[in-house]
């Protein structure tokens, strides 16, 4: 069982929707036919339902999160954009968009923690604020409500938030973003190979005017190709189409099984890795604000080296993360998505209370 924070372990339902399609030929069917144009249609909508997006916010597909690392300052940034950097995800969002030539200002804060985002200094001329939600390399988290008062405080600004590990877990008011994007392969529990890049008419509205003032060079993804080919449910090239069928399937069965329910269901399973590692001396919670931990990414620094407890775990067959970049080695990270039941948490959590 993998418990590695994405890829992850297949959200449940997968196999058995993997066979369908299969059985269906959904990866022969043409992307310019109709058979496609209608899954394209029930993925997007049990999206939206499941998400509640308000109405004029659009749903593209991309090869993956870190390509809308740069599309988001490729389309909607003239010159200055601001990023909150607390770890390695985050602040390679702010490297993308300094590639492509804008000024990124990113606002640091040491690994472990998460910004009060609604409180730090913004200069009046950035066009976009954005940040990770969810920072899968050291599972610090931002609460939404601190992204609604950063809302209030630079109505005028747009907001881009990344919601990789957390989506569809994390209860998010789109209303109160202009976008947010994520890969499959993280909460969903499907297949890597597929990013999701969701906007509203205010992104629309600030590509316009970049690309009067830029002269933008058109790429096969840019957001206008993008919208357009998905409001005829279709996309500009031809894409991940097993991928967006399956992203319908079990975005309609999280739907059957309600949110509610998953969320309970993660707060519950969060509750005992983070008991395991207040209660384990072995383990020290990464994130010392309770308040900034992850629901879905529990990570704990472990003395000694975290190699020796992920080994003996692999043995057994439970596959945990390591830690990410500079915390390689000294990290365990534990990721909590829908797809782990509370009885595999509470296996796991038993074995390395067995074992440590
Ligand atoms: C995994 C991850 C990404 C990158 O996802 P890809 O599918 O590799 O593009 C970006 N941001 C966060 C927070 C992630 O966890």
């Amino acid at each position: 069982m993998y418990f590695t924070p994405g890829p992850s372990a297949l959200f449940y339902t997968v196999e058995e929707h993997m066979k369908h399609a299969l059985k269906l030929q959904i990866p022969s069917i043409a992307h310019r036919g109709s058979e496609f144009i209608k899954l394209h249609q029930e993925t997007t909508e049990n999206l939206s339902n499941l998400l509640q997006l308000p109405p004029g916010y659009q749903i593209a597909f991309t090869s993956s999160a870190t390509e809308v690392w740069e599309r988001i300052p490729e389309n909607l940034v003239e010159n200055n954009l601001f990023y909150f950097s607390n770890g390695a995800f985050s602040s390679k969002f702010g490297k993308a968009a300094e590639a492509l030539g804008i000024n990124a200002t990113g606002h640091n804060s040491t690994p472990g923690t998460s910004p009060e985002v609604h409180t730090v200094n913004i200069p009046s001329d950035v066009e976009l604020i954005g940040m990770a939600q969810n920072e899968t390399s050291t599972g610090a988290a931002i609460p939404p409500e601190d992204i609604y008062k950063l809302r209030e405080v630079h109505p005028d600004v747009l907001i881009a938030v990344d919601v990789v590990s957390s989506i569809p877990v994390i209860d998010l008011d789109f209303s109160k973003i202009d976008a947010a994007y994520f890969s499959v392969q993280k909460c969903f529990g499907l297949p890597a190979g597929l990013g999701v890049w969701i906007f509203n008419e205010r992104c629309m509205e600030k590509a316009r005017l970049v690309r009067e003032r830029k002269h933008l060079h058109e790429t096969y993804h840019s957001i206008f190709n993008l919208s357009t080919y998905a409001q005829k449910h279709q996309t500009p090239c031809t894409p991940n189409v097993l991928g967006i069928y399956l992203l319908g399937k079990v975005a309609g069965d999280m739907l059957t099984k309600g949110l509610d329910m998953i969320r309970r269901e993660t707060a519950a399973k969060a509750a005992l890795i983070y008991h395991l590692y207040e209660s384990n001396s072995a383990f020290t919670p990464f994130v010392q604000e309770k308040k900034h931990r992850s629901k879905t990414v529990g990570v704990a620094s472990i003395e000694g080296g975290s190699a020796p407890i992920i080994s003996a775990l692999a043995e057994k067959g439970l596959i945990v993360g390591n830690g990410y970049g500079e915390f390689k080695d000294e990290h365990m990270r534990i990721a909590n998505f829908p797809t782990h039941s509370k009885e595999q948490m509470e296996l796991l959590v038993d074995t390395i209370n067995s074992l440590s």
